[in-house]
């Protein structure tokens, strides 16, 4: 007999009947099997039916096949049957992904490195990555360079069972040579150093703690721990070397204040560092930097940092100010101290906030002056003396046209600066205007005398800013750079004369 699971068909040979004997009818060459009851074995999942089948039999193959006849009452049990079947599911799946998500159930894979379960990770690429960098930690600190097999196994486990970083090292660790068990401090989660005891950890602890003498309060500003872990043996510290560990620098990123116009240059030699990294640092900043910038740095900050306070009651110093009285009868560059000034005393009563022993804030409680400070006070002299100091200036920027010596069969006087109409004419020494006004091939001329037997002559200009008898100082804009009188182009032809003898500029003022 054969049962098709596929068609739902049930075929057997005519001579195996015999089962149905009592109410099938046989004939030789064909079966009527009007209305017939059987019982259809095999489909386990709907169990036994009673359904009713039409008998065939089939002359050219010799098989009699039972055909189940659909009724109403076989459709309506199917139907029921999907039905529920649907129901069930739905009801299993909505029950099933809520324990995930109210257990925080989750796929995650086992890891076994030589066949030793390590941990469950979710992310096997994160994983690789993590452990070859681990691998190869522990390969420099413990010469342990054996390949280790890792496989991982799916689970389904708890959330929050899903191993953290810390934990897999830990159990990774337990599967090297040269690993210890033993105690390690952590500043704000950053290993420091480990030792074999943990009392050499928490006694050199507190002896750094309470380093700094009488105070009110002395804490770590670092939130400290000690763990009971695996750790390399190289990582053991012992005696002083513990103390040497805790109280160590670290690098770490910090802001510097420029305290004035400084180079990047400087900066970056002030911290050790390299101007490349400097200015990956701080994209967008110029070569130079004006007081006040905040730069992106690398410190050395210390590993731990204590923080102590204390009541602090007594006699302190007023600072004294200091003034600056300027006075026009006074000689340009001179000064005195008129009022020699003095601090002042008061009486204060404060809270004072210290890290590593230097004063980060204060807050006062009482403060009652028993002395006012008395003001420093200097004055300053602006009188301009009219009197040169015998050194020149270069009186104005552009490029050297012509010098000193013989032109064209004619002496020329002084030297020619060609630049452009406007260009500011200063002062090349301190003086007084002999002359601002038109003069012949001059054009516009200023004269200056510099009361010290020399004279400048400042020629071409287009404008005269000085007037005769007016006092200037060296650097002073005295003119602007024209092309008036005797001039083909714009620029300043500049004299220096000695006791009226005009002498070669260039011997005065640098070539800049
Ligand atoms: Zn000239």
């Amino acid at each position: 007999m054969r049962y098709n699971l596929r068609t739902g068909r049930l075929g057997f040979k005519v001579g195996k009947l015999m089962f149905f004997k009592k109410s099938v009818k046989v004939q030789k060459t064909f079966l009527i099997a009007p209305k017939l009851t059987v019982r259809r074995f095999g489909m386990k999942k709907i169990g036994n039916i009673i359904e009713k089948c039409k008998i065939l039999f089939n002359k050219k193959s010799q098989l009699t096949r039972i055909k189940p006849v659909a009724d109403a009452v076989k459709i309506f049990n199917l139907v029921k049957h999907v039905a529920l079947y649907t129901t069930a599911l739905a009801v299993m799946c909505f029950i099933v992904y809520g324990s995930f998500m109210s257990l925080n159930l989750t796929v995650a894979k086992n890891v076994l490195i030589d066949g030793k379960s390590v941990g469950a990770v979710t992310d096997i690429e994160q994983f690789k990555t993590y452990y070859s960098q681990l691998h190869e930690e522990l390969k420099d600190n413990l010469g342990d360079s054996k390949i280790r097999k890792v496989s991982y196994l799916p689970c389904i486990t708890f959330n929050d069972s899903v191993d953290d970083q810390y934990t897999l090292k830990q159990n990774i660790m337990s599967l090297y040579d040269g690993v210890i068990n033993a105690y390690s401090v952590y500043a704000d989660g950053e290993f420091v150093c480990a030792a074999l005891e943990k009392t050499d950890l928490e006694g050199a602890l507190e002896t750094i703690r309470t380093s700094y003498g009488n105070v009110d309060t002395a804490t770590f500003v670092q939130n400290i721990e000690i763990k009971n872990e695996l750790v390399t043996n190289n990582s053991i510290r012992f005696g002083k070397n513990i103390n040497k560990e805790l109280l160590s620098n670290k690098k770490a990123e910090g802001v510097y204040v420029a305290t004035k116009k400084q180079s990047m240059w400087e900066i970056a030699s002030m911290f050790g560092m390299s101007i490349d990294k400097l200015e990956t640092m701080n994209p967008g900043l110029l070569s130079s930097v004006d007081e006040g910038t905040q730069i992106n740095v690398i410190k050395s900050v210390p590993v731990l940092s204590v923080q102590t306070s204390a009541h602090v009651e007594g006699e302190f110093d007023i600072a004294c100010a200091s003034e600056v009285v300027y006075d026009k009868t006074m000689a340009k560059g001179k000064q005195k101290v008129t009022v020699a000034g003095e601090n002042g005393k008061q009486f204060v009563k404060k809270d004072v906030v210290f890290i590593n022993g230097e004063e980060v804030t204060e807050t006062i409680h009482e403060k009652t002056v028993i002395k006012e400070p008395v003001a420093k006070v200097t004055v300053v002299g602006t009188k301009l003396s009219g009197v040169g100091t015998g050194s020149f200036i270069r009186p104005t920027y552009g490029s050297l046209s012509s010098r000193y010596g013989t032109r064209w069969n004619r002496q020329h006087q002084g030297i020619d600066i060609a630049a452009s109409t406007g260009t500011d004419i200063v002062a090349a020494d301190d003086g007084v205007v002999e002359f601002s006004g038109w003069e012949g091939g001059y054009g516009n001329l200023v004269k200056l005398s510099h009361g010290n037997g020399y004279t400048t002559y400042y020629g071409h200009c287009s404008k005269l800013l000085v007037k005769k008898g007016q006092v200037v100082e060296k650097g002073q804009v005295i003119a602007k750079v024209g092309s008036t009188g005797r001039s083909t182009g714009p620029h300043l032809h500049f004299e220096v004369r000695l006791n009226n003898v005009p002498q070669n500029p260039l011997q005065f003022i640098s070539s800049n």
